[in-house]
């Protein structure tokens, strides 16, 4: 159907009569004044698909800009054509024009259509809709207006009677509250001919259509655009902007999710149990067939888990539709940002409130289509809502079973979510550990070999517990008996630990010796706790966990500012992971440093000189650290150092640094970028 643009501005029109008017409707419309340009155009290309095969919508554009990635077009007139089966004279008059939400076409499972309120929508960007259609099927209705048309008509055209073929194609005008036939603009139509061409002239001013939102909505319409005997075109005509040079004709094609490596999917039908797979628990969920479906649910919804780099992704443009008889009752892009595509269909669901649901939203599209007229029933209120009232109990059987599924597929990210921040932040932990054994251990196994630790009595509560007393195990010959004794103290007979202990019980032989296997000191331990004060970053003592084994641990503050900023909420990067271990790292060395030196009574700062000696030396030995320090030596000269690092001397903290600085530690170098990291 290709019908030339119309002049409508000169003719002589005959009023119709004002629109018929239903009192619900009519308070639906007052809800719905004023939507958006887009949902309008919607609206247009929903009724002009209802029965069609073929639908050509035709922008053509005053003026356009460009703004935040998109081409804004301002319209001279949207043209929406389509092949369908047009209207008879009465259902423009009753139908396109009154909107009874009774009318059959509304009640046909297979039509999408809404209940009609959308054609009053076309007012609310164009003062005038100039309608031109002809039906297939016999005339209807003009003979109640055959006389005063005839007269106007153009020469030679014969008014078909009511019930005679269809054989004209009439012209009409409709407004916001009245109608009207264009006579002069009728011409003949073959008998068979059918279609409509519904023209928005009278743009209002402030009228915007953003072209790439407009062409993703389109795209939504899955099932009518999956049907391969559909075609759907968006033109451009007029100022056309460069931009779009290339999209002067589109054939839509439909929404499709993109190609990802998904982390769940569940696809299937609501008929059917379905099985959904968590990758990150390894385990399987059957989501049940629901049995309250008049009609069986087609879906497919599938959520995007981690990229290469372990981090969660998100989609670009995600999209939850929910098809009913191929009407959107969830718009997915209102506000044209990311969440905002997926959250009115979650909200249906009732998973607005789920914590963590606006990051989900990103990361879930997909659709759900059902066919059912108790659904479409329900479809109220210009589409954007299910609401309730008649086909209550449908509406809250689907709105169940899609919770059930979508329940599933938020735990599945859920758990991947929790699982990559949480192994990011295990592997943080377990490089820490290793870094501080190694401060802390130096160059022995058990760093008490050297036996500086001796068995105090805390002076007062503030102090640290001590270390544990090295201990030694020795072993009778003669009973086998095995017993502990401090390192410092070398028993003379069976079971004597210490220099008062007597002999009772012991066998009393002197037949003694060194045990083979001693007690030992473990690998450090850093664990993540709540400590009371949230200021203190880090806790260290030694822990017993068995008679033969001490473990030093380290406790770091899981409510320090620090930590959290660090750890933060969402999924982690490599870097951060690297800057927690690092951070992970300092607190744990500051901690056992201010241990040391309170329970051996020595300085601070020589004991975290100390650690960061141990860990360098581990980490490049001895050598490497010799030659990177005497080039460190050759190029500068402690005073100098001391200049660059810290400015001028100043006082008594200055003095104390610059003596650490020429003692050959590296007390701060190196801690933060030491050769291997
Ligand atoms: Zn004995």
């Amino acid at each position: 159907m290709n019908r030339k643009g119309t002049s409508v501005s000169a003719s002589p029109s005959f009023h119709l009569g004002d629109n018929p008017v239903n009192a619900y409707q009519a308070r639906i419309y007052a809800q719905e004044s004023s939507p958006s340009s887009v949902a309008v155009i919607l609206e247009l290309t929903e009724n002009a698909r209802d029965n069609a095969t073929e639908v050509t919508l035709t922008l053509d554009v005053d003026s356009s800009t460009y703004k935040d990635g998109t081409h804004v077009l301002v319209p001279k007139r949207l043209i929406c054509e389509d092949n369908g089966t047009g209207l008879t004279h009465s259902e423009f008059l009753n139908s396109f024009c009154g909107a009874f939400s009774d009318s059959d076409v509304h009640r046909d499972v297979d039509r999408a259509g809404r209940n009609g309120v959308g054609t009053k929508t076309y007012t609310s960007i164009a003062d005038r809709v100039i309608v031109l259609t002809t039906t297939g099927r016999p005339s209807e209705g003009l003979d109640e207006h055959s006389t005063q048309l005839s007269s106007t008509l153009p020469k030679g055209l014969e008014l078909p009677k009511d019930g005679d073929a269809d054989s004209v194609w009439r012209a009409y005008e409709f407004r916001l509250h009245s109608r009207s036939a264009l006579p002069p603009l009728w011409t003949k139509a073959s008998p068979m001919e059918m279609g409509t061409r519904v023209e928005l002239v009278d743009i209002r001013e402030g009228t915007e259509i953003s072209f790439e939102m407009l062409l993703e909505r389109l795209s939504y319409a899955r099932e009518w655009l999956q049907n391969s005997a559909h075609t759907f075109v968006l033109q451009l005509s007029g100022s056309v902007p460069q931009g779009l040079s290339g999209s002067r004709r589109i054939n839509l094609r439909p929404w499709a999710p993109p190609v990802k490596n998904w982390l769940v999917e569940a696809k299937g039908r609501s008929d059917q149990n379905l099985p959904i797979f968590d990758p990150t628990s390894k385990e399987s969920e059957v989501v049940a067939a629901s049995s309250r479906l008049s009609e069986a649910v087609e879906f497919d919804f599938r959520v995007v888990g981690r990229n290469n780099e372990g981090q969660m992704q998100n989609l670009d443009k995600p999209a939850l539709l929910l098809e009913v008889c191929g009407a959107l009752p969830y718009a997915p892009n209102l506000e044209g940002v990311q969440s905002a595509r997926t959250l009115p269909l979650l909200t249906f669901l009732g998973l607005e409130h789920a914590s963590s649901i606006g990051a989900f939203c990103n990361a879930v599209c997909g659709y759900a289509r059902v066919n059912s007229l108790g659904l479409k029933n329900a479809l109220r209120n210009n589409k954007t809502t299910l609401a309730s009232g008649p086909g209550t109990a449908e509406v809250e059987a689907l709105r169940e079973y899609l919770h059930s599924v979508f329940r599933v597929l938020h735990r599945a990210w859920y758990n991947a979510t929790r699982s990559s921040q949480d192994e990011a932040a295990k592997d943080a932990l377990r490089e820490a550990e290793v870094e501080v054994n190694l401060a802390l251990k130096g160059v022995n196994r058990n760093p008490f070999k050297s036996g500086d630790i001796t068995r105090g009595i805390p002076k007062d509560k503030t102090h640290p517990v001590p270390p544990p007393a090295r201990r030694h195990r020795w072993e009778c010959g003669e009973c086998e008996r095995r017993w502990l004794a401090d390192a410092t103290f070398v028993p003379a007979v069976c079971a004597q630990s210490s220099p008062i202990s007597g002999i009772d019980e012991g066998c009393g032989s002197s037949n003694i010796g060194l045990a083979k296997n001693q007690p030992r000191v473990g690998d450090c331990r850093i664990r993540i706790e709540q400590l009371g004060d949230a200021k203190i970053p880090a806790s260290f003592q030694f822990e017993r966990e068995d008679i033969d084994l001490d473990v030093p641990v380290v406790r770091v503050n899981l409510a320090s500012p620090r930590y959290i900023e660090l750890r933060g909420s969402g999924s982690m990067s490599g870097q951060a992971q690297k800057r927690l271990k690092q951070y992970l790292v300092d607190v744990a060395l500051v901690a056992i440093a201010e241990y040391n030196a309170e329970t051996r009574g020595t300085s601070f700062s020589q004991e975290l000189g100390d650690l960061y000696y141990n860990r360098m030396l581990r980490f490049v030995g001895i050598k490497e650290y010799e030659s990177q320090l005497s080039k460190l030596l050759e190029n500068t000269t402690p005073a100098v150092e001391q200049t660059e690092l810290i400015g001028p001397p100043r006082g008594a903290v200055n003095s104390c640094v610059a003596n650490l600085l020429k003692c050959p530690r590296p007390i701060f170098l190196g801690t933060r970028d030491s050769p291997r990291q």
